[in-house]
């Protein structure tokens, strides 16, 4: 299938859902990610900060960019004038920087942020508990910035075929997205998302909730680290 059809077949598959699909652009040329585009579609997702800079230079400017991937500190300021929402928020530090620097751009629109939540059983480095989420909530620096707005919870699953433990683990994000819903948000709409599911797992993530499904390979082909340090 051409990536126009896979877009027209997420499309289909999404149509009478709340879920949005973030297309995952990652070691892709940009004359692909632009068969996407003409196709329709407009949510992108990256997850390397530098990757993401040159894509955005290169491609049309209606096209609202989601990064997925762990966010260093000191490589916010690339992103935070143009950036529409950012996936791997995991820690205060880092909420702190987003916050100062969109304020520093004079955006109009607040960064939006999501909470990443570690859900899968590896010893993964990134994403916090929903008790270190909860305690970010709670801090009276979070409840001093104007710049960014808290839209949700994302969760990468433990790389697995289990059907079990992949239900499992998207039910733990959606029971934490629960929590602090209830906690901090019960008169926010803003508060909404939860981003889970990818494309060996999208179906199981939607009937666990998902609002956000983010698929690489299952639109593009599979990546081809070979000319690339990963
Ligand atoms: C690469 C990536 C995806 C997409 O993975 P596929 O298996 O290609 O769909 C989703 N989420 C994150 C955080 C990623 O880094």
């Amino acid at each position: 299938m051409s990536i126009k059809d896979n877009i027209l077949y997420f499309d289909e598959q999404l149509r009478d859902t709340s879920c949005r699909l973030v297309a995952v652009t990652k070691t892709h040329p940009v004359e692909k990610i632009k068969e996407a585009y003409d196709a329709g579609h407009r949510l992108f997702g990256e997850n390397r900060v530098q990757e993401l800079v040159e894509k955005y230079a290169l491609l049309p400017h209606d096209i609202a960019w989601h990064l997925i991937g762990h966010l260093q500190t000191n490589k916010v300021k690339y992103i935070a004038e143009f950036i529409d929402t950012i996936q791997s928020v995991d820690s205060l530090k880092l909420l702190v920087e987003i916050n100062r620097r969109a304020e520093m751009y004079g955006r109009t629109l607040p960064i939006n942020c999501m909470l990443q939540i570690a859900i899968a059983d590896e010893e993964t480095k990134y994403g916090m508990s929903c008790e270190e989420a909860e305690a970010l909530l709670q801090s009276e620096e979070y409840r001093q910035m104007n710049y960014i707005r808290i839209t949700g919870v994302m969760g990468i699953a433990t790389n697995t075929d289990n059907e079990q433990q992949l239900r499992e683990e998207f039910r733990q994000l959606r029971g934490c997205f629960d929590y602090l819903k209830a906690k901090f948000f019960r008169a926010n709409d803003d508060f909404k998302e939860i981003s889970m599911g990818m494309t060996s797992d999208w179906q199981l993530a939607l009937e666990e909730g998902s609002t956000i499904i983010r698929v690489g390979s299952g639109i593009f082909g599979q990546r081809d680290y070979s000319n690339t340090s990963r």
